[in-house]
């Protein structure tokens, strides 16, 4: 018999996680602080993209497994995934790594007409969006259908599972910076304004950081809800209260990247903390297996990391 896994957190990577696994006939029990609509998950835009996620020889492979999962969730119209056209602009053509995480045929170089004037260079693709506001809520049904339980409680260490004969996956994000002391794990401060939807509007981001520090950031991501418009990435900030002063220079930066946004009437302004770490920490110690440190690319990487996840419970049992 297979032995049962308990899965600690509940974001993007448990709940996906808990689906590869029920799939494989694990008997899969979710243990969790907070639900989905309150982690880091429910904070990101969410595209297609890997942006601060480590290394990038394993983020172009789980990206690419990633990406070909959610084309298959396209055809369920609930899930909140679908195909759209993102422009990312780039300063230098080395800096576009991340072209080995797509799946071929995906991405073109644009041209001077398709660029803002101002960034010349840039490529456009066709990448699945990840409309947070529907997809957690989806993952967790899709969990809960497969026979998956969801406890609503906080783990204070993963000792208190040495006794028993279960596999633990932990999936805490950056609180892991707590859980196991994990001095590598660090806040990476994105904070996003939510406006109301313009329709004419496209998705593009800018793949390089803006200002003096060098911690700001420019993406716009039309949702059906609302227009994301992004941000920041201040590394070791640890508040997530959004800061007012911020929010002028956010607008402005969009505007910059995307001349077709008009008057914004905002309808929140949000801060989440990404788990950064050097690389993604994913491997097995004894009946424990760790999945998080996802940075900025959780979604992004959600359906490799899972499989890899998969492979290291088949070897304990
Ligand atoms: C502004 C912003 C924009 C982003 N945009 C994108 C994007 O466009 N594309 C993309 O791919 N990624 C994006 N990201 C990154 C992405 O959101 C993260 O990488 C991802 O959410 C990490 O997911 P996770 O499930 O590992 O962690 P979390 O979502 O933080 O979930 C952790 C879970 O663990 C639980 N937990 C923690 N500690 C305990 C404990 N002690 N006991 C019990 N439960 C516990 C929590 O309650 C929670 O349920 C963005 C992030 C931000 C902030």
């Amino acid at each position: 018999m297979k032995k049962q896994v308990k899965i600690i957190g509940c974001g993007v990577s448990g709940l996906t996680t808990g689906i590869v696994l029920l799939g494989e006939g694990y008997d899969v029990e979710i243990i969790t602080e907070k639900l989905p609509q309150d982690t880091t998950s429910s904070k990101a835009a969410a595209v297609w993209f890997p942006y601060e996620v480590n290394p990038r020889d394993k983020a172009e492979i789980w990206g690419k497994v990633s990406f070909l999962k959610f084309l298959e969730c396209c055809s369920d119209k609930d899930s909140g995934v679908s195909m759209v056209p993102l422009t990312v602009l780039i300063e230098k053509e080395e800096d576009a790594w991340w072209i080995n995480a797509l799946p071929k045929g995906e991405m073109r170089k644009g041209s001077a007409t398709e660029l803002p004037e101002a960034f010349p260079l840039g490529y456009i693709m066709e990448v699945p969006l990840v409309e947070t506001q529907l997809y957690l809520n989806y993952l967790l049904k899709r969990f809960k259908s497969l026979s998956g339980k969801v406890i609503q409680r906080k783990i204070t260490s993963l000792t208190e599972f040495d006794d028993e004969d279960t596999i633990v996956v932990n999936c805490t994000g950056l609180s892991s910076r707590e859980l196991l002391n994990d001095q590598e794990l660090y806040p990476i401060h994105g904070q996003i304004i939510k406006a109301k939807p313009q329709a004419q509007v496209s998705c593009i981001l800018a793949d390089f950081p803006f200002g003096e520090t060098r911690d700001r950031l420019a993406y716009v991501v039309p949702r059906k809800d609302c227009l994301v418009l992004g941000g920041t990435s201040i590394k070791g900030e640890e508040e997530d209260r959004p800061n007012p002063d911020l929010i002028a220079g956010i607008i402005e930066r969009c505007k910059a990247i995307e001349g077709n946004i008009t008057d914004i009437e905002i309808q929140s302004v949000e801060v989440g903390l990404r788990p950064g770490r050097f690389e993604i920490r994913l491997e097995r110690a004894g009946n424990v297996i760790h999945n998080y440190g996802h940075g900025g690319g959780g979604f992004t990487v959600s359906w490799g990391c899972a499989a890899e996840v998969l492979k290291l419970v088949q070897e304990i049992g």
